[in-house]
């Protein structure tokens, strides 16, 4: 992940909008000529824009497009910016993710109002202009959500190619009552879309859910994804516009997650994912969830484990759904690439 910028044009609630300067500063300072040495070492290497807003600093976005040859590029914008990139340069992007929560008054009450209409310009615009990538919608879930409603909202747009989500959990304040959300809201939610899902496939149509197709493409193919499923660490790094290297963008000033810096290089982790977690009969599909969270445990122990609850929950009705993806597979119904995702390290976490 390179950072152009620590600044964002918003202020969701979840977030609080940009980094302070002092630990993601809001310019790269770095020489960009070390970015170049770096990335041109591997490669597989997948570049995805970060921040911060990263189209608040377009002119690096375009001098990295002409400047660095990478064989994925990825960008996760919140798409209000989105005209201050020419067309040639958006349709250069493998994936586009743009941030948006579900229905209109779910994503302006979180995000301000006028995001969501905003969100949905940048994804018309983009289908306009013949872009042929990975359009995702990438969810933050908080207690408002609605996950059934919120995310066959997002699908029946006909915008996005899939539908990721985050859990707003953990590095976070703790909600109202998680648990009571979790089994009354999002577990009965999580079950209409499975069901909606499956009987989609068995008519040939698999619907672009990020997490149930990834844990089914763990379950049928293997080795999709890591642990962490994110690849916090172990294949994926974050680049600060100060040049330090980290394992997450979310870690910015955590010890534990410095890795090295743009000029001298970094080292990944090694098994950075340890108890409970590899004991645990869900790792092969959870991977620990999220890195950041695992060391953080803002949550202690207790709120952890709740997590784990609702991980679980996602993951069992995937395994369940997996002989049924089988069958319409091997009857030809669906095709194995139709399922496959994700095709590369693309940003998308995998477990919510
Ligand atoms: S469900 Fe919980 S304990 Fe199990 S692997 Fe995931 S995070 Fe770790
Ligand atoms: S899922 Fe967690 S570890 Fe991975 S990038 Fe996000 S915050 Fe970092």
């Amino acid at each position: 992940m390179v950072f152009t910028t620590g600044q964002c044009n918003l202020k969701c609630d979840y977030c609080g909008g940009s980094f302070p300067r002092e630990k993601v500063p809001w310019e790269i300072e770095y020489d960009l000529a070390n970015l170049k040495r770096l990335i041109e070492k591997d490669d597989e290497a997948v570049v995805a824009f970060y921040g911060g807003e990263p189209l608040l600093n377009y002119k690096k976005v375009i001098w990295i497009l002409d400047n660095i040859k990478a064989k994925h590029f990825v960008i996760q914008t919140n798409g209000l910016l989105y005209h201050m990139l020419p067309n040639e340069y958006w349709r250069r992007f493998d994936t586009v993710l743009l941030s948006i929560d579900g229905r209109r008054e779910i994503t302006n009450k979180h995000r301000g109002a006028g995001v969501y209409e905003k969100v949905l310009e940048a994804a018309k615009h983009l289908r306009k202009i013949g872009f042929q990538g990975d359009v995702i919608a990438r969810m933050t879930v908080t207690q408002d959500t609605d996950i059934y409603e919120d995310v066959s909202h997002l699908l029946s747009l006909n915008l996005f190619n899939h539908i990721h989500w985050q859990l707003d959990v953990v590095w976070s304040d703790r909600w109202r009552n998680f648990t009571e959300w979790r089994d009354n809201s999002y577990k009965p939610g999580l079950r209409r879309l499975m069901s909606l899902w499956i009987t989609r496939i068995k008519k040939g149509k698999v619907l672009g859910i990020a997490p149930f197709k990834a844990i089914a493409s763990q379950a049928i193919f293997g080795n999709v994804y890591n642990a962490p499923p994110c690849g916090s660490g172990v294949n994926s790094v974050s680049i600060l516009t100060n040049g330090k290297i980290t394992a997450c963008p979310i870690a910015v000033s955590e010890n534990w997650a410095l890795l090295g810096d743009v000029k001298t290089g970094f080292k990944l982790m090694q098994r950075p994912i340890l108890e409970p977690c590899i004991s645990c009969p869900y790792f092969n599909y959870c991977g620990g969830r999220c890195l950041y969270a695992y060391r953080e445990r803002y949550w202690g122990d207790s709120g952890f484990r709740e997590v784990c609850e609702a991980t679980k929950t996602l993951i069992k009705l995937v395994l369940a759904s997996v002989p049924a993806i089988i069958e319409s597979i091997d009857s030809g119904v669906i095709s194995p690439e139709d399922l496959l995702y994700p095709p590369f390290n693309n940003t998308v976490e995998i477990i919510p």
